[in-house]
């Protein structure tokens, strides 16, 4: 047994009753949280390891509720795209991959998750099919070997795209049913395995029933992109050819349910609004994203109104240039004002809830992580306070959801084991993985004929 005693820090829980320490501790117990609460307070047990934190916040890891480390090598690439257009440039570049860049590329986005603080992340995997290695392999390796909490939430493509990245019905099923054994609880639950189409107009009516059953049979969750923007949705109508919006779809599907997290939702009506309530669907919203695409917003609002489950999340590193959730915090408020007119539209203590707890709840790891209490999973990190842009420090929650930056973050803690300490990775020879990752996308890039984009 290894005991671990974070120690003279404030202490922000993220619990039910939103309690706090000003000089608190945390005692962790191999990995799971032992003791929280005041310092004098503290079960006086020998401990092997005290870590001081004076001047430091210690809150819950965050949890990064949807992403595509798979298209980190595409960073910066064609920001001033539309998406379908900057599609075209990602595509081909994520076609040139080998198992190599898809390990490579997975390691440095979860580095940069890491280092983000944000200690649980959902990867939204889409790649091609290449004989002899399965891409989700690389995923999952690369997650257990960086230690963070991590899904891989597996995108089918049925039809009208990239054709190396089309696959059956068949194939899905077989894929994903072998993943599944392989990977889904492994590590002690710290993966798992989600399924889910990439796109809509990738899919049939059928393969979103077979979609469903296939989750169904294994207990896995749905997870998707939905009504991206008011284009999406008329592409949906054209496609299906008839007046229906991808929300309606869903419920028309049975793609709806407490076991489906539906992302980047923007463009979505009162109406389905009420069935992603009435259903329970959890909710992923990624606000710096919908900015970057400049195709609108959610009204947030309503949904929250609604009674939705919201979790927060950064979306692809390519899609908007970082994964840092504390920018998502402060955009999901502003975004929310802006569209109500209302200051009150989405407060801090709420915004890091969806940042936390509630989002551990959005991506089905309630009662395992998103809060510091005794019994749950030791995943938590250190906030740096001292520092000139967090001072005075008057309102913590305050200047953590609109002053706080992914950097401020020092320590980081995922299942008991500290992965991180004062910014320096412990298991990950970062100077190797950034010359390494910047080495292989050059080479995906001069593969996929796209030298021209960075002389
Ligand atoms: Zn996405």
């Amino acid at each position: 047994m290894t005991t671990t005693l974070f120690s003279g820090g404030h202490v922000l829980t993220q619990d039910a009753e939103g309690r706090e320490y000003r000089d608190g501790c945390v005692l962790v117990r191999d990995d799971r949280i032992a003791f929280v609460g005041a310092a004098a307070d503290r079960p006086m047990e020998p401990v092997d390891r005290v870590i001081d934190v004076t001047g430091k916040l210690v809150m819950p890891g965050l949890i990064n509720g949807h992403s595509h480390l798979c298209m980190v090598f595409g960073r910066t690439l064609g920001p001033e795209k539309r998406l379908l257009e900057w599609l075209d440039v990602q595509m081909p570049l994520m076609a040139a991959f080998d198992q190599e860049a898809m390990y490579v590329a997975q390691m440095l986005g979860c580095l940069e998750n890491l280092k983000n603080g944000n200690t649980s992340v959902v990867e939204n995997l889409f790649s091609t099919h290449p004989e002899g290695y399965p891409p989700e392999d690389a995923a999952f390796q690369a997650m257990r070997d960086a230690g963070i909490r991590g899904t891989v939430a597996r995108a089918f493509e049925g039809r009208h795209f990239h054709p190396d990245f089309m696959e059956t019905l068949d194939q899905q099923a077989r894929r994903v049913t072998d993943l599944a054994h392989r990977w889904q609880g492994a590590e002690d639950d710290r993966l798992r395995l989600a399924i889910g189409p990439l796109l809509p107009w990738c899919m049939t009516e059928e393969m979103y029933r077979e979609t469903r059953a296939l989750a169904n049979d294994l207990s896995l969750c749905l997870h998707m992109h939905v009504a991206e923007s008011p284009e999406f949705n008329q592409l949906i109508a054209r496609h299906f050819g008839r007046d229906i919006r991808q929300v309606e779809l869903l419920e028309e599907t049975g793609c709806l349910g407490p076991d489906v997290q539906v992302a980047a939702v923007s463009d979505v009506s009162a109406h389905e609004i009420d069935l992603l309530a009435r259903t329970d669907t959890r909710v992923l919203l990624d606000p710096p994203t919908r900015l970057f695409w400049g195709t609108g917003f959610p009204a947030l609002k309503p949904f929250l109104d609604a009674g939705l489950t919201c979790g927060l999340a950064t979306n692809g590193p390519a899609a908007n240039c970082g994964q840092d959730l504390f920018e998502s915090m402060k955009y999901a408020c502003a975004t929310a004002k802006t569209a109500a007119n209302d200051p009150l539209a989405l407060g801090r203590h709420r915004v890091l809830r969806m940042a936390t707890s509630e989002g551990a709840r959005a991506i089905g790891r309630d009662g395992q992580t998103g809060r510091l209490e005794a019994g749950l999973k030791a995943d938590l990190i250190t906030v740096d306070l001292r520092q000139p842009h967090l001072t005075p420090n008057l309102d913590t929650a305050a200047a953590l959801v609109f002053s706080a930056k992914g950097t401020d973050v020092r320590d980081v803690m995922v299942d008991g084991r500290l992965l991180i300490e004062n910014r320096e990775p412990l298991f990950i020879d970062e100077g190797a993985l950034l010359r390494q990752a910047e080495q292989i996308a050059r080479c995906c890039l001069r593969a996929a004929g796209l030298s021209h984009l960075c002389p």
